[in-house]
């Protein structure tokens, strides 16, 4: 199975491909992660990527198209694997189509999660982040057992430094600019589902796999 996750940022993507690949046994692709993880090791990529992130832009198409397929090519994805923001433009939604066309393969699912701008805002002002081991929980919707600690892990939960509310509305305006035009990219090409992300985050879960078949 081969899913993609679209919706704005904060709408519950991550959430919901985390849960989505536990239950497939797939893995769970964030690019998000993958820069994160890039800056916390201090490697070129990630001094690239920091600069954008921080100020709620995309990092550029010719760093992030590499970096995801190369991960898509990885041993542990050949049973499939769920896309959590990616694509995020349509050049990088048309390099994904090409190459897996390319190798005979083709995207299953892409799972619009639909929340509107103002509950955006509200996620991502209460989002925590471990820092370590990169569980996302929200101080009022999914709080961790104890206050500022991982559940999974036991390190420190941070507000992410583009949860900011400055930054967070920059990168609404950024979905909308060039993210959103991926839900007709997908609906053209048949695979798009759409689900209502503001409902309580395990309902939406439940409606995630009923329009998935599975
Ligand atoms: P994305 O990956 O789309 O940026 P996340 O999955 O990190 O979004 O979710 C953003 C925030 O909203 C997190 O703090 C998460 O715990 C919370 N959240 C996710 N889904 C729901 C939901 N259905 N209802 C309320 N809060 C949610
Ligand atoms: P996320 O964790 O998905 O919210 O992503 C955090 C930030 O990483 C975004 O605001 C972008 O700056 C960057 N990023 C993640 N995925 C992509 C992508 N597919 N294209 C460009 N930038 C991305």
């Amino acid at each position: 199975m081969k899913i993609i996750m679209l919706g704005a940022p904060g709408a519950g993507k991550g959430t919901q491909a985390k849960k989505i690949a536990e239950k497939y046994g797939i893995p769970h692709v964030s690019t998000g992660d993958i820069f994160r993880a890039n800056i916390k090791g201090g490697t070129e990529l990630g001094k690239k990527a920091k600069s954008y992130m921080d100020q709620g832009q995309l990092v550029p198409d010719d760093v992030t198209i590499g970096m995801l397929l190369d991960r898509i090519s990885q041993a542990d994805c050949e049973n499939g694997y769920v896309l959590d923001g990616f694509p995020r433009t349509i050049p990088q939604a048309k390099s994904l189509t090409d190459a897996l066309n390319a190798r005979g393969e083709k995207m299953d699912y892409a799972v619009d999660v639909d929340v509107p701008d103002e509950a955006i805002v509200t996620r991502m002002g209460g989002r925590r982040a471990c820092v370590k081991c990169g569980a996302t929980y929200h101080v009022a919707f999914n709080p961790p057992k104890a206050e500022g600690v991982c559940d999974a892990c036991g390190d420190t939960l941070v507000l992410r430094d583009d949860d900011k509310p400055e930054t967070v509305q920059k990168r609404l305006t950024v979905y909308h600019d060039q993210t959103q035009p991926l839900i007709d990219y997908y609906r053209n090409e048949g695979i798009l589902v759409a689900v209502d992300g503001t409902k309580e985050l395990n309902q939406v879960f439940t409606d995630i796999i009923a329009v998935l078949g599975a």
